[in-house]
């Protein structure tokens, strides 16, 4: 008989990287332990994200897990079983801002929560909620592809290879490739963007 529980505190686990940088990898092994250990898991991703499954978080390394999609961060809440002690969702960076206040909540009500997500979009910008999801995270993880251009082990950039000025392109097989700092090319767009609008000086001390 399995007797042990998570204790009552809660907490927040973000795992953030590029595409191709084993988020999702991550995540299912973290979820699948927790399956092992008999803790009662539940398993969540945006609605937007029907790449390979609805019912599926699947990696580029076709490992899988089951999950359910929902179209906002409030159905989380709402779909929540009374005995659930790990909550998991891919993806997160596809959700509405109120995901911050859903993690939150579940950390304070004891449960365990893993998120994983783009910290970056293919501009190179903050992918909110992301930032916001750190800041109030327990313990994160930063994950790290291989160059497809030099192999350079760290690479921490999503190169789109696609021109659209759309933040969010989904469905596009081939659309995005990883790529080190070196080797990547910011989309002119954006370049053009950040020559109108130099970032403000970081103040010192
Ligand atoms: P993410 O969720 O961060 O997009 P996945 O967990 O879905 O990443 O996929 C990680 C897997 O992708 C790796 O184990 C590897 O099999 C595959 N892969 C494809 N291209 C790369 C790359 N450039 N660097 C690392 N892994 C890659
Ligand atoms: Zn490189």
């Amino acid at each position: 008989m399995n007797t042990w529980r998570l204790n009552s505190t809660g907490w927040i686990e973000v795992i953030c990287g590029s595409m191709f940088s084993g988020k999702s990898e991550e995540l299912i092994r973290r979820l699948r332990r927790a399956q092992i250990a008999r803790q009662r898991v539940q398993i969540f991703k945006p609605r937007i994200d029907d790449r390979y499954s609805d019912d599926h978080i699947v990696s580029h390394s076709e490992l899988r897990i089951e999950s359910q999609s929902v179209s906002s961060s409030q159905d989380i809440l709402e779909s929540l079983g009374d005995r659930t002690e790990v909550v998991g969702s891919d993806e997160a960076q596809f959700f509405d801002d109120g995901i911050v206040a859903v993690c939150e909540k579940l950390a304070n009500m004891g449960k365990r929560v893993i998120v994983a997500g783009l910290d970056k979009d293919y501009r190179g910008v903050p992918f909110d909620p992301i930032p916001e999801l750190l800041a109030i995270a327990e313990y994160i993880t930063k994950t790290l592809a291989i160059c497809v251009r030099c192999g350079n082990p760290a690479a921490n950039c999503t190169q789109r290879l696609v021109k659209s000025g759309k933040r969010i392109l989904v469905g596009h097989g081939n659309a995005y490739e990883a790529r080190c700092r070196r080797c990547y090319e910011p989309p002119e767009e954006a370049a053009e963007e950040e020559a109108a609008q130099p970032r403000a000086a970081v103040a010192s001390g």
